[in-house]
């Protein structure tokens, strides 16, 4: 694997005015922090102390402000709170007014956001309204020995990970969930918490009419997941996979061509263009195995795999690697695990 080193953005704003420390932007969805939150608090903890520097956090939202205790017990120093009923529902637009005016108070040198759909939204307008640059998927972060922030991620189809440092400040970083790991929580600790003036919270644009519930789990949380490839034959057979999913309580995930052909939601996709996730236990289904995808799920405790060929690169990386063909393993589970189940019940 090759290295090779890059600069990101246009270098026409190296501003004047001190930067100082690492800014998480939380991610709340449904009034709690998501996990990838606490994740990126734990590395820029680990940032801060190698540049002896602080960690802050941008809280903004509708009754957030009790959310900053677990924050400060995770590793913030600081958390500004953007507390506004304008915020109650998330629109891009509207959070990216908020957390302009925490980054302006707060100057960060460096800002880690989350790369779930909000994080994804809001990121690029941030770094636009900033005039810096931003660098997306980044699998890893680090200050090098002349100080300078460099920010790691494939390239070329993941072939190389590309180091690249921003010329402009501050520099902004996305991540995955599941890339880095929170620190072990430290009850009791506490930071500076700076509430920011009602007036400067944002016209909310976007009014709820209603709400919808998604009917799949989000797979970065779920602790058994079953993904489909491009094995199935049919896109109506993946009520077959869903009714398989539901009896042994696990999300469904797909590869790459099943979410281009429509077959599944983009959200479900797992590999590099999609999510990452840890599961405890994954279950590959006419899935081959390519690296864009095992980049995805390589982490994941027990890998089980059902593939018809032998060679498949996915064979090579599981844990239990069944030969044979899936609809005959979904028959057979679906049946077993029914079976038992009717005999507790
Ligand atoms: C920039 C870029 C980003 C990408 N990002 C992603 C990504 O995020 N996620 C992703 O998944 N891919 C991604 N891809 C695509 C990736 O390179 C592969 O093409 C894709 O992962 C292959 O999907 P698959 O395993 O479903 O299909 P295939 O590679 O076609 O594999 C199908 C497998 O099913 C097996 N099979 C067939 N029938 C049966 C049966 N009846 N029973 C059991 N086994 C059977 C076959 O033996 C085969 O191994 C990306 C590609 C590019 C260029």
């Amino acid at each position: 694997m090759s290295i090779s080193l890059s600069k990101a953005g246009t270098g026409d704003n190296m501003d004047v005015e001190t930067r100082e420390g690492i800014m998480v932007i939380a991610d709340i969805e449904n009034g709690t922090l998501h996990r990838s939150t606490l994740e990126l608090l734990g590395k820029a903890r680990e940032l801060a102390d190698s540049r002896k520097t602080s960690v802050s956090v941008a809280l903004a939202g509708n009754n957030v402000g009790e959310l900053k205790q677990v924050l400060f017990e995770h590793g913030a120093d600081r958390v500004y709170i953007m507390d506004c009923e304008e915020l109650g529902t998330f629109d891009p637009a509207t959070y990216k007014e908020a957390y302009i005016s925490i980054i302006k108070e707060a100057k960060p040198e460096v800002i880690l956001i989350s790369a779930t759909h909000r994080g994804r939204s809001i990121a690029p307008r941030i770094a636009a309204h900033l005039a810096t640059g931003l660098t997306a998927d980044c699998t890893d972060l680090y200050f090098d020995e002349k100080g300078n922030f460099i920010q790691v991620r494939p390239a070329y189809a993941g072939n190389i990970y590309a180091h690249i440092l921003s010329r402009t400040k501050p520099a902004m970083s996305t991540v995955r969930p599941g890339v880095f790991k929170p620190i072990q929580r430290i009850p009791g600790r506490t930071g500076e918490a700076v509430v920011m003036p009602k007036t400067l919270c944002p016209r909310g644009a976007l009014r709820t009419i209603s709400k919808t519930h998604r009917e799949i789990a989000s797979i970065t949380e779920a602790k058994v997941i079953i993904t489909v490839g491009r094995g199935l034959r049919r896109k109506e057979d993946i009520e077959l996979v869903k009714k398989l999913a539901r009896i042994i309580g696990a999300s469904v995930g797909a590869t790459r061509p099943l979410v281009d052909m429509g077959w599944m939601p983009k959200e479900n996709q797992v590999g590099y263009s999609g999510n990452i996730v840890k599961p405890r236990i994954y279950i590959g289904l006419g899935v081959s195995g390519s690296p864009m995808h095992v980049i995805g799920m390589k982490d994941s405790e027990i890998i089980v795999s059902v593939n018809k060929d032998p060679n498949a690169p996915i064979v090579n990386i599981s844990d239990y690697a069944i030969i044979g063909d899936l609809y005959e393993f979904i028959e057979k589970l679906t049946k077993e695990t029914e079976r038992l189940k009717s005999k507790i019940s």
